[in-house]
Formats: C-alpha cells, structure tokens, sequence
C-alpha cells in the first residue's frame, strides 16, 4: 500500500481516512494525522551540503553534519511540515 505524504494544506483538501460522508481532513488536528520525519534526501538539503563543502573545503560527513545541525541558517525547514492522513503507522511503500 502506498500513502501520500502531503502538507497540512493539501490534507485539509482530502477526505479524512477516518470519514466515508466526505469530510475532509483536518491535517494535524486529526486523530489520524501522521508527521513524516524531515528527509535527508531533499534537493535543498544536498544542495546545502554541496555548497558548504565548497565553501569551508571540508569533507562530505562534516558538512552533512553541520547542515543538519544549522539548518536555518541554510533556509532548511527545521520541523516536520508533511504527513498523511491514515490509522496505518507507516507510509513506506510495500
Ligand atoms: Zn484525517
């Protein structure tokens, strides 16, 4: 099974998994809402990485390393921001 991980925005747009008359979800208000953890695979989080290394001439682990802990220096998001909707506890694809 594979679920969507959307915005609270796009979730409030969906019908709740909870819900089979259409009513549409309440993103982390819901009782279902799921946070998906921060990814280390973004675009911007490598780019990040890239131009640090370049920067500071350092190796890949240290500028990973650092990025990860000044992420809004790198105007990185520092909290979870997508999720799903769904009483199943995981969203990896099966
Ligand atoms: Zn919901």
């Amino acid at each position: 099974m594979t679920i969507n991980v959307v915005t609270e925005d796009e979730a409030n747009k969906k019908v709740c998994c909870r819900d089979a008359v259409g009513v549409l979800c309440s993103a982390s208000s819901c009782m279902a809402w799921r946070w998906q953890p921060l990814q280390t695979d973004e675009p911007n989080f490598l780019a990040a990485i890239q131009s640090y290394m370049a920067k500071e001439k350092c190796s890949h682990q240290k500028a990973c390393a650092y990025v990860h802990a000044n992420r809004k220096e790198f105007n990185l998001r520092s909290e979870p921001y997508q999720g799903f909707c769904g009483l199943a506890g995981s969203c990896k694809v099966a």
